[in-house]
């Protein structure tokens, strides 16, 4: 039997170090036979997703904040690689001063910056992404459940997220024309360097746990096989989804 993802060339965008979710989902990627590409934010992310990855050709820099330095990654990422078959986009940021206390005190700076970042960017990937995507390819992102509900200090990533869901949907309609079908994992707490801006991220993540059906919470080596998964071929009726990966604290 081969491996599910044999011969595809996947771009991951958000591995900040070997806690990421997004490294959860390359480990996954790479283990089921994709080539994958990598962006990190800037410099200093640079150092550390190098001590994970050997090959610094695979590396890019891509900060989404600005169009000029996507335009610029996305460019070389044409020149060097070609056509992809698909980009996980694991990316979120907030000011850490909104993920406290009550929401009516965000700021308007704050949650255009959470907007921007977290949610605007999904469509600017697929924007660049349309140019150097195969037919059929596939984009991944990943959202948390504090998109339906009020998650304590959680408040304008929760905004964040319900938009980045909104948008994944409207972008499954219209990228759909070009054979890339889109999707949104809803991951369950995991401690990565994201969680830890959130004030208070230790009763989040325990009670989160104490959630979960088995009392354990969810990995990212567990988020990456459903990425993995909805990466392949065997998705391609999966169409502007949000599946849950989070052993069951939706629903509990
Ligand atoms: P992480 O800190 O490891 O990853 C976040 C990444 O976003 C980092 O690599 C960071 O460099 C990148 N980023 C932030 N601003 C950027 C910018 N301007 N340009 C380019 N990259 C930028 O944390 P994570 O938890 O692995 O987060 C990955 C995704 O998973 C996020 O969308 C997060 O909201 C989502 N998520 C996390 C959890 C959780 O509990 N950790 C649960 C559900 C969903």
């Amino acid at each position: 039997m081969g491996n599910l993802l044999d011969g595809k060339k996947i771009l991951v965008m958000g591995v900040a170090n070997k806690r990421s979710i997004a490294w959860g989902c390359a480990s996954q990627l790479e283990k089921q036979g994709a080539t994958v590409i990598y962006t990190y934010q800037n410099e200093r992310m640079k150092k550390s997703v190098k001590r994970l990855v050997d090959d610094e050709n695979l590396l890019i820099e891509c900060d989404v904040a600005t169009d000029e330095s996507m335009d610029k990654a996305f460019t070389e990422i044409k020149e060097r690689f070609g056509k992809l078959d698909g980009i996980v986009h694991a990316i979120a940021y907030a000011n850490k001063e909104e993920l406290d206390g009550d929401v009516q005190n965000t700021s308007r700076e704050g949650y255009a910056v959470a907007q921007n970042i977290s949610s605007y960017s999904l469509l600017a990937v697929a924007r660049y992404g349309k140019e150097i995507l195969n037919d059929p390819a596939s984009i991944v992102t990943l959202t948390y459940f504090g998109s339906e509900r009020a998650i304590p200090n959680y408040n304008v990533m929760g905004v964040a997220k319900a938009a980045l869901e909104a948008n994944v949907r409207y972008l499954a309609r219209d990228m759909g024309q070009y054979g890339v079908r889109v999707n949104a994992i809803s991951a369950g707490a995991v401690k990565t360097l994201a969680v830890t801006g959130v004030k208070d991220h230790s009763s989040l993540l325990s009670e989160s746990e104490s959630r979960t059906v088995d009392g354990n919470s969810v990995t990212t080596t567990e988020i990456g096989g459903a990425c993995a998964f909805l990466m392949s071929d065997l998705a391609t009726g999966v169409v502007g989804d949000t599946i849950y990966v989070d052993k069951g604290v939706h629903l509990i």
